[in-house]
């Protein structure tokens, strides 16, 4: 059906803000590159992706009488704690199983930044020994059977609500509300840059950017070093997501695109291009980025750019996914 014909619980402001990068754009020597900010997308608990995404799990939620939003990620996961905020905002509760995804040894990892935000608004932390993983765990498994025994009714949203039914469809909306806002600017995108680890918000960005007549480029960061799952999942949520929302046709292998080469060698572990984009992109914007996701799709855009990789005559759209309270878990990197 039209994506509009989904259910949708507002959780945002309204369309998240864009604005040009015009000192980045300067420094870089060429294409005009600007930012959509999905980290001031709403008022809940700094915001971010999965803020959005959620807008479309929540009424499922609602419908099925849960009472607990059950989820996953890392100890510093900005996922979980924009799941914690969201359950507030619906007067629901929230389980929130917190891996250690990230082998940091940052000493108050797991009392600051998103966890801590996490821990006001009410949510029960489960702090939980295990490797990066993105897949279907045992300890989320066990968070949602534990709800269960205690006559709860437990919500299933898997890491970055991204392997789920609905995960794909935040996204395909805000390919909808780039076009409007295009209309609105006079100008065209001809160029996405965004970061890829759950993969859903590139799906969701193909699958809604695929039904529109001009086209364009969507380039996925891989921040995970696991380019070949990474890509799996994003192909996978973008073909489901096109199929819900009536595309119409397949998508095609060279719409889905996400490039290796920025990641470091793991998942949460900042690389020097890393740290020199976070630089740059506050030193020159007063734009802070994390050092986890979008510190490593800034890294690409710089190098797409300054490489030619993106035609000095391209018009690039940033999509900032939000992240920054982490950056309290790596403050020795900046001494
Ligand atoms: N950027 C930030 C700040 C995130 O929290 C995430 C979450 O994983 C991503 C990028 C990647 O988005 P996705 O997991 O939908 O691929």
């Amino acid at each position: 059906m039209p994506l509009d014909a989904f259910a949708r619980f507002p959780l945002l402001f309204g369309p998240s803000p864009i604005h040009p990068l015009e000192r980045l754009s300067r420094h870089l020597g060429g294409a005009r590159i600007w930012a959509k900010r999905e980290d001031c997308n709403s008022g809940l608990a700094f915001g971010g992706n999965k803020t959005r995404k959620l807008e479309y799990l929540l009424p499922d939620a609602l419908a099925q009488g849960a009472d607990t939003l059950v989820s996953i990620g890392g100890v510093q996961s900005n996922h979980t704690r924009q799941v914690a905020a969201v359950a507030a905002r619906a007067g629901l509760k929230a389980v929130l199983v917190q891996e250690s995804w990230v082998d940091w040894p940052d000493p108050v990892n797991d009392r600051v930044g998103n966890i801590l935000l996490s821990r006001i608004m009410g949510a029960e932390v489960r702090l939980v020994p295990a490797e990066f993983g993105i897949g279907f765990k045992e300890s989320w498994r066990q968070a949602l059977a534990d709800v269960r025994a205690a006559g709860g009714v437990p919500y299933p949203i898997p890491a970055g609500a991204s392997d789920h039914p609905l995960g794909g469809l935040g996204f395909a909306a805000w390919a909808h509300e780039v076009q409007q806002q295009e209309r609105e600017l006079g100008v065209f995108f001809d160029t996405i840059v965004v970061c890829s680890v759950t993969g859903s918000t590139q799906a969701g960005m193909i699958a809604g950017f695929a039904g529109q007549e001009r086209p364009r480029r969507v380039l996925g960061i891989d921040a995970s070093a696991t380019i070949d799952q990474t890509r799996a999942q994003v192909e996978k949520i973008a073909r489901n997501t096109a199929g819900l929302v009536d595309l119409g046709r397949e998508l095609r292998d060279d719409e889905i695109t996400v490039l290796p080469g920025w990641a470091g060698e793991r998942y949460g572990i900042p690389v020097r291009s890393t740290l020199d984009a976070i630089r740059l992109a506050g030193s020159l914007e007063g734009m802070i980025v994390d050092p986890v996701y979008e510190g490593k799709s800034m890294a690409a855009l710089i190098d797409l750019v300054r490489d030619g990789d993106i035609p000095r005559d391209s018009t690039v759209l940033y999509a900032h996914l939000g992240g920054q309270p982490a950056l309290n878990a790596y403050s020795a990197l900046f001494r």
